[in-house]
């Protein structure tokens, strides 16, 4: 990992922060057709392969250290592309190290509890990183756009007066600081889809026949609210913007390009917390030591002691002997032309 790739990804995911402290119109503000200065998609697949190779490494580094963890938050409309995103994003990464969470129209027994219950139950543990397809965002989204929600969750009286989505807003933005000064880093992603993209995806789950267990007529209804997403989206996104978790908003008319964007901020977080693999200790190296000995004892009649030191070995002096050959002009070569 070079300083320069860490100040490309920076530059890059500047283009899609929400500055906190700002006030944004998502409509006016974010285009979902946006490029981000990425030309072609083939250049952006190429890019989301190496961004997926870091994402794996620094995972594998995060689970080793077990210090700190990284909650995803993915927000988005339907059809907006969070399970392509998730998939994606994931591909390179141990399932041991990482977990998603989805969620949906809360149960009875979640409803019989405060409104943040069921999200702290799925938060990550120190090495971990939990993807939460749907968040506790959707408590001033959905629940906003419907108050009928609101009053399934038997608020008390005094509770439900006044301006509960202020309250919300500051709740979150400060169980979110809570999270972030015990270690726990929050990544806070929303695909921001077109109306007219919307139409398209949905016009294709009912066109293609394998796609069709994906169509829900009440996700065509939902979109007859669009334009009171699009404003609770905006107030959201002003009002829990924070230092400590900013929010992206990608752009998700192109799947390609949502999911580059999404490995991107992903990566610029685990970069910045650099985590480190567990240093070892004069007891565990001689520790190690000595069972390499015992087990170098088990060696089989004619087997080296240790194979796989061998085989390093002799891939070093391979490298080392082109290395040379190389630097002779001697390396064997033919050359065409
Ligand atoms: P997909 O459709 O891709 O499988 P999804 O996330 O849309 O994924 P669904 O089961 O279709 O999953 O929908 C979940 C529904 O639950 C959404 O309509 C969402 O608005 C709703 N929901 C999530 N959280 C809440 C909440 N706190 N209160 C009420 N409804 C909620
Ligand atoms: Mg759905």
């Amino acid at each position: 990992m070079t300083d320069t790739t860490a100040e490309r990804i920076e530059a890059f995911i500047e283009q899609l922060r929400v500055p906190p402290g700002t006030e944004v119109d998502l409509e006016k503000d974010f285009d979902p057709g946006f490029r981000a200065g990425i030309a072609k998609k083939t250049n952006g697949i190429e890019l989301l392969s190496v961004g997926i190779e870091l994402l794996a490494e620094y995972q594998r580094r995060l689970a080793a250290e077990q210090t700190r963890g990284v909650l995803v938050c993915l927000q988005a409309l339907d059809a907006g592309g969070k399970d392509g995103t998730i998939r994606h994003v994931m591909s390179g990464m141990s399932p041991q190290g990482v977990r998603v969470a989805n969620f949906k129209v809360p149960s009875t027994e979640e409803l019989d509890h405060d409104y943040l219950w069921r999200y702290a139950r799925q938060l990550p543990r120190r090495g971990e990183i939990a993807i939460f397809n749907r968040s506790h965002y959707e408590e001033v989204l959905v629940v906003r756009v419907h108050p009928e929600n609101l009053g399934r969750q038997r608020l008390p009286g005094a509770k439900r007066d006044g301006d509960v989505w202020a309250r919300r807003y500051r709740e979150i933005n400060a169980w979110e600081r809570y999270l972030a000064e015990n270690g726990f880093r929050v990544v806070k992603l929303m695909l921001n889809l077109s109306k007219e993209e919307q139409r398209v995806r949905f016009l294709k789950r009912i066109d293609v026949p394998e796609r069709n267990w994906k169509f829900s007529a009440a996700d065509v209804r939902e979109r007859a609210h669009w334009d009171a997403y699009q404003r609770a989206f905006s107030q959201m996104l002003s009002a829990t913007s924070t230092p400590w978790a900013p929010w992206y908003v990608v752009p998700a008319d192109r799947k390609w390009l949502a999911r580059l964007c999404a490995a991107a901020v992903l990566a610029h977080t685990l970069i910045d917390i650099g985590p480190q693999y567990p240093r070892t200790s004069k007891a565990d190296r001689q520790e190690l030591a000595k069972a390499k000995k015992d087990l170098e004892k088990e060696a089989p009649e004619g087997a080296p002691a240790d194979p796989y030191e061998a085989s390093a070995a002799g891939k070093n002096r391979e490298r080392r002997g082109k290395a040379s050959r190389k630097a002779s002009g001697k390396d064997g070569r033919k050359r065409q032309g």
